[in-house]
Formats: structure tokens, sequence, C-alpha cells
């Protein structure tokens, strides 16, 4: 089929949520991907930041053949091979406490706000504040969660019980928590907010509180875990450890797979018959989250998420000196940002035609994710095509 059938079957048969740029991937390795003309791209913003370690790293990829081989799914009133596992070695990498496993960021974050719930109920405690500018997911749950009012118009009431405050905003969260409040949530670096980092006197403060009123510490880390930000997990960037912890995106290396640490204060508020989920923790997606972890460990690659965010990072403040229409360079490791006094889309979309993937959020923001293998080269090829964009925009 070619490229023009392709989307029109797009057009004619799938609901039509995603505005999508033209461009139809056949193909992906490591930092770089092939259109259906076999057009190659650098890709700065590989699958939302789902494909962490690269497209199609060969380990995960023969990690996934040889589970097909067994089993694909086993439902959860049996046991599989590898959920335990997966679960003991995301616990020994961040805090003690056991795990939920779901399928998808918003499933996650559904979680956590349950097991908040559940824990708040022996005192009717139900109320949640979260970030303005956060984003948390689209099902309803995760929507009430996130402090952006453009994704909630026209859905009517949704979930009660959550409350926004200006995120970094130390008074604000003192004035919101009130007797009602059984948790906090936030992402240490908003994603789709802009790239907006926490302060660390804020975190302390919000572990302080969380302390101080018995109320759930919960971070939403499906953007910025798994070696994204120069840690495995951006928390440990910071002084604090969170009650509960949400991942997603690259967790998996491709393959839908969601999860929630939960210390053990809270470990066991969900009990049998409170929450579940079908596809939660199958073999197939905890045998490539559980190769995924060892990838990064083996190849070290938290070590060179923070090495090659550094060098991105200087580049891009380099880039800032030379072009006075970018107003600021911000971010973690590979979790980087360029925010624009110009209108971010025509240069997200110039890159893409000039063969770089790249992304922009909230008008302005060009939002950068490499994954966390990519090397100087690459970045190199990658910045030079931006670079190019930059200097024609200008
Ligand atoms: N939380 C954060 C920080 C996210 O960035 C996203 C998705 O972009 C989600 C939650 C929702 O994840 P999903 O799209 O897998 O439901």
């Amino acid at each position: 089929m070619n490229k023009n059938d392709l989307i029109q079957q797009y057009k004619d048969f799938v609901i039509p949520t995603y505005s999508r740029s033209d461009l139809v991937i056949c193909k992906a390795e490591g930092s770089k991907v092939w259109d259906i003309s076999g057009k190659e791209y650098i890709d700065f913003f590989p699958g939302w930041a789902v494909s962490g370690i690269g497209h199609c790293h060969p380990r995960v990829v023969e990690a996934l053949k040889r589970q097909l081989d067994k089993v694909i799914h086993v439902s959860n009133n049996y046991y599989n091979e590898y959920q335990g596992q997966l679960a003991h070695k995301l616990v020994e990498a961040s805090f003690p406490g056991k795990v939920f496993f779901c399928n998808s960021g918003a499933e996650a974050i559904e979680s956590a706000i349950k097991l908040a719930r559940r824990f708040g109920d022996k005192n009717k405690r139900y109320k949640i504040i979260t970030m303005d500018k956060s984003f948390h997911g689209r099902t309803t749950g995760a929507l009430s969660a996130t402090g952006q009012e453009k994704y909630k118009k026209g859905f009517g009431t949704l979930l009660k019980d959550f409350q926004t405050v200006p995120f970094n905003d130390i008074e604000a969260l003192k004035a919101a928590i009130d007797d009602e409040t059984i948790a906090v949530l936030l992402e240490p670096i908003q994603g789709e907010g802009g790239i907006n980092v926490a302060d660390e006197d804020y975190l302390d403060y919000v572990r302080k509180i969380c302390d101080e009123k018995d109320i759930l510490f919960i971070l939403d880390e499906v953007q910025t875990g798994m070696g994204r930000t120069g840690k495995l997990f951006c928390y440990q960037n910071y002084n604090v450890i969170p009650d509960v912890m949400v991942l997603a995106k690259s967790l998996g290396a491709g393959i839908p797979i969601g999860a929630i640490v939960a210390n053990s204060k809270y470990s066991n508020v969900l009990e049998p018959g409170t929450h579940a989920s079908t596809f939660g923790g199958s073999p197939l997606a905890c045998a490539a989250a559980l190769e995924t972890l060892k990838i990064i460990e083996d190849e070290k690659l938290v070590k060179n998420a923070l090495e090659m965010g550094t060098y991105m990072k200087n580049r891009l403040l380099g880039f800032k000196e030379e072009f006075n229409f970018i107003n600021e360079v911000r971010g973690k490791g590979l979790m980087l940002a360029m925010s624009l006094n110009i209108e971010g889309k025509v240069i997200a979309d110039n890159c893409i035609e000039s063969g770089l993937l790249v992304n922009c959020t909230q008008g302005n923001v060009i939002r950068l994710l490499p994954a966390i293998n990519i090397h100087k080269e690459l970045i190199d090829k990658g910045l030079d095509i931006l670079y190019g964009v930059l200097t024609r925009n200008q």
C-alpha cells in the first residue's frame, strides 16, 4: 500500500483523536527511524519517551522472541516466571515496598489514585493535590489529576476531590492542604507541561508536609523514569524518596507496561479484590522490562544519559547565544527543552522535513528526549539539523 492510501485508511477508519505528522514509519533501530519511502530520520523523541533505550534494542528483541515461544499471557489468578522478579528489581532499585503492574501511564496513575483514596477511606480523606501544567494521562481519573484545563473541556464533571496548585510554590501547597487531603501528586520534571523542573526545596517541603500530615507523596515518573534524567529514577537527583512512584513509557522499551511502586507503609493497602488489570504484569511485558533494566545497567546508560545530556545542553546553550528567539534551555540529563518566543510547531515541522524527529509542547517549547543510549556523533548530527532549521527561521 502506498503512503497516501495508508493515510486515507486512517482517515476513513481510525477515530481522529490525534493530529499526526505526515510520516509513515516502517522501520526503526536505535535512534534512527525510516519512513515508507526509505528516508532516514534521527529520532530525538522516540515514541514519546517509550523507546528510552532506542528502538528495537537487539537484547529486548531476543528476550521477547524467547518469551513468545514459551507463553505470551498468564492471567493474574496464576503466577508467571517474571512478574515477581521484575517487582523485586524495581524495589531493589528504588525503595522497600511492593509493585502493582498495569499497562500504561494513565492506568498506573489510576492505581496510585485508588491506593491513596483507599488509604484515606478510614478517616474520609480523599483529596489529592496536583500541579498546574501537570499531565497524568487521558482516562477520567488521570485527567482529573491533570492540571491543564484544555484537556478536560467538554467531558462534564470529572472526579471531584482534586485541587490544582501552582508548581514549585510552597505557600500555595501549604494553603491547599486541609483535613481532607490524602495525597500530593506531581512530576519531578513536568514533561508535557514544557520540561519544568521541580525545585529541590519544593520537593523537600512536599516530603516534610506529607510526613507531618500522614499524606502520600506520589511521584509520576512515567516520563522521567528509567535513566532519562541521569539517575535511574528522577527523584534520586533530590534528597527525597516518594511513597508511591508511578512508571510506564520506557519501562518496557516499547512493550506496553505500567507500574506503581508503593513503599512498605502503603504496599498492602490494595487487598485482593480492590484493584486489578487483566493484562497487567504479563510475562511478555515483564520479560521486556527485566531485559531493559539489565541493559541500562550493563551498558551504563544512566551515566551515558548524564554525559550526553550535559553535552547536548551545552550545545543548545550555544544556540541560545546565537538565536534571540530562544528564551531558555532547561532540563536534566536527556530530558531537555528550548523555550522559544516564536511558534514552536514551525520549528518541529521543519526539523521533521529535514530528517530530525522532535516534539513541540505548550505551543513554544521544543522538547528533546533522545534515547539514553544515543552517542555523541548522532547527537551532533541531529543538532546540526536543528541548527540549520533555527538558522532558516531566524
Ligand atoms: N504521566 C506522565 C508524566 C506522562 O507524560 C504521560 C503520558 O505522556 C502519562 C502519565 C500517561 O501515560 P499513558 O499515555 O501511557 O497513559
